[in-house]
């Protein structure tokens, strides 16, 4: 697959148009505002491959799960996001014979996603069969000031004397390529097409979500007035316009989009809901709905854009990467989450990951006020009851709680053995989430409110799942799959146990905190969870003081787990170039076998607890594990550019931090038409602010170590530190940190504090060679020996 070749600052251009690479494109062109997002399909009819798409938040489908082999405990569907009713087609006939550019040539063919507005624009010259011309100039956004309302401009020129028709309207014809059953999920309840207007009502054929699509038109042709002619049939509501348009002449169709939903409004008003969306998108008309969608968006970049000077390939990758996720999620509803492929594709279904807790939610916080992640917490807190049931049907008992691996409602929808009952880490995550979040806004109530109860399912579920082992004399947790999911069943995952010994830690912490802090809370959450603090905590006390960590002395090396050192001794470099990615080239029991690792996993742990080890320490575990890897998950390459930056090694870094933020545009993975790697992006922002930039939050302070990598004249980011605003410069010589918000704050640049004064700029020139450079404060003995975990 060909790589996005124009590169610009602030958009993705495409010229010419290449039908094999159409539903790449459909994917990196995707718009969205949050409440719903779109592929860039074409308005007009395609009769090519092509992967539709029409996405609204939080409404799914639960597929009946189909394996091969039943396995009980697996849940009985897959929760599908859906190609929902489409309000974007304007069919257009030229001369009796249907555009479709999969059949008429085209020229000029270009298609620009503007990043900095918010708007997909597309222009081309097709000539049909009988060799008539057309122009076509398309601009389509989704409103982020209104998020229920779409908006298409679909103008047409004719090149020479035409008959035209234009048919504008809203199909409910659509279906989901996955579909496990090749079943229709959309019931259509009604159709309604009037002059110039068009309403349809769908309702999911499972859970009852009802969805209302209305759209308002205008009709522009040379002042002629065209009277629509209505089409309604049991999927369709449109206008169609038939005239005839000479040489030079313009027809422009504005179509104005309302989707609503029975998530936010009532089902018996809908109708109405849907028409009046529409109908005042249509008042206020197109500039006006524009202008206000830059707006927001001008609003957005203000706080959360990146700027890089001197290399625009990686300035194009950081802001194409920025944008998807604020078209993703804005977090404005605690019901809804940010699934991998966003509104971009059917894979993952759309459904919830740790992705969210382990790679988005840190970005969020430094770019979103702290409300945005608050609800991205919430949603998990008002999921508890559903994962301490989900722990319960898997055996656990006594309000343990086991957070689903893929979820849309609380209940786990995987059903990958493999994945569903071992992949379990996800738990610590959404536990690190709440101290991330703690520990960033200085929101210590919201442990008292929401938190800690989170956190006691969290422990009790590790208390349970670890078990000890006489031979050993240390507790053990086995049967698991680590982030590298190309291990399967191993025993002793270092991260695992290191991860959940981290939450038996951080639950007695939250404890004493609450019993401190909110003496009622806590009391009320002890009565409700029947904690018995004493000898609950006692036992937790004694799992994460007595685990085991697999550790080889001789080389000074954290193991993966148990028996990794019995591999294969090749690398990552070993693997013929032809035979990468290995999970498209390899039977699923090689990859298994083999030592390579498809994203970081030991390494996951020292980055996260980095802290606790040594420079020497760290790069030794770096130097083994990258070797290894094979980066096959988009979640790999950030992790290990923060890891490479904090170890000086900057141009591994710039690496690694290109293959993140441009996996998609330049298609890495090969798999950009499935959609595109929201949650990863997260990543690339992580690998320009924790890494470039040495973003650490310790002891409740905000930590600088930046460093530049080679060819970059400057680059500036900013972030929200306790709801402070902070912009940080770094050039080759020197960082500049500016505090915009009302409160004077400590900052620890390069090791040292700088007590800094709202809008007065600090510059420091740099002190240090970048490999000596370093925000870690060796607080503890790096581990070493057998027990070597994150303490
Ligand atoms: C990764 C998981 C991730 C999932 C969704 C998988 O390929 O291995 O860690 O949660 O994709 O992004």
């Amino acid at each position: 697959m060909k790589k996005t070749a124009i590169s610009d600052e602030w958009s993705v251009i495409e010229e010419g148009f290449d039908p094999d690479r159409h539903e790449a494109s459909e994917s990196l062109f995707s718009i969205g505002n949050g409440h719903m997002g779109q592929r860039a399909n074409f308005e007009e009819r395609y009769s090519g491959s092509s992967l539709q798409g029409s996405y609204i938040a939080g409404v799914y489908y639960p597929d009946k799960t189909r394996v091969g082999w039943w396995k009980n405990g697996y849940p009985e569907y897959f929760a599908k996001v859906l190609n929902s009713p489409s309000w974007i087609g304007i069919d257009v006939e030229v001369n009796g014979q249907t555009l479709d550019l999969a059949a008429c040539p085209t020229e000029n063919f270009r298609r620009v996603l503007d990043m900095k507005r918010g708007v997909l624009r597309r222009s081309f010259i097709a000539t049909m069969a009988d060799g008539a011309k057309i122009q076509v100039e398309t601009q389509r956004f989704v409103s982020m000031a209104r998020p229920e309302v779409g908006v298409v401009r679909y103008r047409l020129t004719a090149l020479s004397n035409i008959r035209l028709k234009m048919v504008a309207g809203l199909d409910g014809h659509v279906s989901n390529r996955d579909s496990n059953y090749n079943e229709y999920f959309w019931n259509i309840l009604e159709t309604r097409a009037a002059p110039r207007e068009a309403f349809l009502l769908a309702q999911t054929r499972k859970l009852d979500f009802q969805v209302g699509l209305a759209m308002r038109l205008c009709f522009e042709a040379n002042q002629q007035a065209v009277e629509p002619g209505c089409i309604d049939t049991s999927e369709f509501a449109a206008n169609a316009f038939e005239l005839d348009l000479p040489r030079h002449a313009s027809a422009t169709v504005t179509k104005f989009g309302g989707v609503v939903t029975s998530q936010d409004h009532d089902r018996a008003e809908l109708k109405a809901k849907a028409c009046e969306v529409a109908a005042s998108a249509e008042v206020s008309g197109f500039d006006m709905l524009l202008g206000e969608h830059e707006a927001k968006w001008a609003e957005i970049w203000s706080h959360s854009d990146i700027v890089i000077e001197g290399d625009a390939v990686a300035q194009q990758g950081i802001r194409f990467n920025i944008f998807h996720l604020n078209q993703t999620y804005t977090g404005d509803d605690e019901r809804l989450n940010i699934g991998p492929k966003g509104f971009t594709g059917e894979k993952y279904g759309g459904s919830t990951y740790w992705d969210t807790e382990a790679f988005c939610i840190p970005f969020y916080l430094c770019t979103a006020p702290s409300r945005v992640t608050r609800n991205l917490l919430i949603y998990r807190y008002k999921h508890l009851g559903k994962a301490i049931e989900n722990a319960a049907k898997l055996g656990f008992s006594a309000g343990a709680a086991l957070y689903p691996m893929v979820t849309m409602n609380g209940e786990e929808c995987h059903n990958e053995w493999e994945i569903t009952f071992e992949e379990i880490h996800r738990n610590g995550a959404i536990a690190f989430a709440i101290h991330n979040y703690v520990r960033h806004t200085g929101d210590e109530a919201y442990l008292a409110e929401y938190g800690l109860e989170v956190l006691i399912g969290i422990a009790r579920f590790w208390a349970q799942r670890a078990t000890f082992s006489a031979d050993k004399g240390k507790y053990v947790i086995l049967g698991v799959t680590g982030p590298n999911e190309y291990e399967n069943n191993v025993n002793n995952n270092w991260y695992t146990n290191t991860i959940a010994c981290w939450c038996l830690d951080y639950a007695r912490e939250a404890l004493k905190k609450v019993e401190r802090s909110s003496p009622g809370h806590f009391a009320e959450i002890v009565a409700r969870t029947r904690l018995d603090n004493a000898s609950e905590t006692a036992q937790w006390t004694a799992i994460s003081a007595g685990m085991y960590f697999p550790f080889d002395a001789q080389r000074g090396l954290i193991l993966q787990q148990d028996g990794y050192l019995d591999k294969e001794p090749v690398t990552a470099a070993d693997i013929d170039p032809a035979q990468r990615p290995i999970n498209q080239h390899w039977s699923w029991d090689r990859i298994l076998r083999s030592p390579f690792i498809k994203q970081a996993d030991v390494l996951m742990g020292l980055y996260l607890f980095e802290e606790h080890y040594d420079g020497a320490f760290l790069q030794r575990h770096f130097d083994y594990y990258e070797a290894r890897t094979v980066h096959e998950s988009s979640l790999s390459p950030c992790i290990h550019t923060v890891l490479a930056a904090r170890l000086g090694m900057i141009e591994k870094a710039y690496e690694l931090y290109l293959r993140t933020a441009r996996l998609d545009l330049d298609d890495y993975n090969h798999e950009v038409d499935e959609g595109l790697h929201i949650t990863s992006m997260a990543g690339s922002w992580l690998a320009i602010v924790e890494g470039f930039g040495g973003k650490r939050v310790r002891d409740g302070k905000l930590c600088l170590s930046p460093q530049i990598p080679n060819g970059w004249r400057k680059y500036a980011f900013r972030l929200l530190f306790k709801d402070q605003p902070v912009e940080v410069t770094v050039t080759e010589n020197d960082v500049t940190v500016l505090v915009k918000g009302p409160k004077p704050i400590v900052v620890a640049i390069w090791g040292e504090d700088h007590g800094l004064v709202p809008g007065k700029p600090l510059t420091i020139a740099r002190k240090l060679a970048p490999d000596m450079l370093s925000v870690i404060r060796h607080d503890r003995a790096p581990a070493t020996g057998e027990g070597a975990g994150h303490r």
